[in-house]
């Protein structure tokens, strides 16, 4: 095999959670971040984060990682799992608390029912724990103390500002149940591989700011941004495991890359869905520009029927 010349500093990344099969809103974010990294002649590497052991399905990382290989996608190097990372999580957490950055918090859900909500639509920690622990309590969690206004420009959703203290509130990096938070996991493995530049869906546009926070408290460089659009189904709602999305259609990656180049705004022609996966991946690459990605949160997944594409 001839390895591609690099010439770029680029290192993007994919980072599935394996909570079920790859579904078409998942092709897309993997899609979008490894043309990009093709066009700008990076890398791109592919992460599991199965960190999240109570929400990981059996079986699902190895379906992923098939139908990925299936659809034509070649990652760079190994694929990281951050089940195998606690070390370095942990790591990170401890450089946290030696800067006073943290704290222990020992209130349970209950507790939190009745404080304010968040941007994202979770409740908003009142605070209680951030001067110590009320007597008699132990620790179930720990927080970052959110302070300071986070701004950033997002390649495809553009400017962002989020006050942490009034949008996020003090927020987790260790759960009660001693999982790592995904805000911290994603920081230390997105350092660790030196990606300069996150593509992935406009779901976790409200997670940016929280991640640019940890990575200016450890003192590490902040990535670029891009959020594509994320995949609904017929009523509206995110496609997802809670929505029961379909997986994609193994037998028929063409006909799958070519509807989430539809939906990324790069008007693929229809001919390919019938045409061997390769080829459509010489006119994906060729033709791939972030610019022509709709600058949208959210977008009706199309569908290919009768040589067309159509949006619902
Ligand atoms: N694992 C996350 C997910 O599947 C994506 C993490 C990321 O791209 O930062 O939703």
């Amino acid at each position: 095999m001839i390895t591609p010349l690099r010439s770029s500093s680029y290192v993007g990344r994919f980072a599935p959670s394996p909570t079920g099969p790859l579904h078409f809103g998942s092709l897309v974010a993997a899609l979008g971040s490894a043309l990009e990294a093709h066009r700008q002649q990076g890398q791109w590497l592919l992460r599991i984060e199965d960190i999240d052991t109570p929400r990981t399905e059996p079986g699902a990382a190895d379906s992923i990682v098939r139908t990925l290989e299936r659809f034509g996608f070649a990652w760079d190097g190994e694929i990281m799992w951050q089940r195998h990372r606690t070390d370095a999580y942990a790591a990170a957490l401890a450089r946290l608390k030696a800067g006073g950055h943290v704290f222990p918090c020992g209130c349970t859900r209950r507790e939190m029912a009745d404080s304010g909500f968040a941007r994202d639509g979770s409740r908003r920690y009142p605070g209680t724990c951030r001067h110590g622990l009320p007597p008699g309590r132990a620790a179930r969690a720990w927080r970052v103390k959110a302070e300071g206004t986070i701004t950033f420009v997002d390649a495809v959703q553009g400017p962002r500002s989020e006050d942490l203290a009034r949008d996020v509130g003090d927020y987790v990096v260790r759960r009660a149940d001693g999982v790592f938070a995904y805000q911290l996991a994603v920081v230390v493995d997105d350092f660790e591989q030196g990606v300069t530049h996150v593509v992935r869906g406009a779901d976790l546009l409200g997670s940016t700011a929280r991640q640019i926070h940890l990575q200016n408290l450890l003192g590490w460089p902040r990535p670029a941004y891009a959020h594509l659009p994320v995949a609904t189904n017929a009523a509206g709602e995110k496609l997802s495991k809670q929505t029961l999305a379909r997986a994609v259609d193994a037998d028929s990656p063409a006909r799958a890359l070519v509807a989430a180049l539809a939906f990324l705004g790069q008007n693929p022609p229809i001919e390919l869905a019938a045409a061997p996966v390769g080829e459509l991946w010489t006119w994906a690459r060729e033709q791939w520009r972030l610019e022509n990605v709709p600058h949208a949160l959210l977008l009706p997944a199309p569908e290919i029927s009768a040589g067309t594409v159509r949006r619902p």
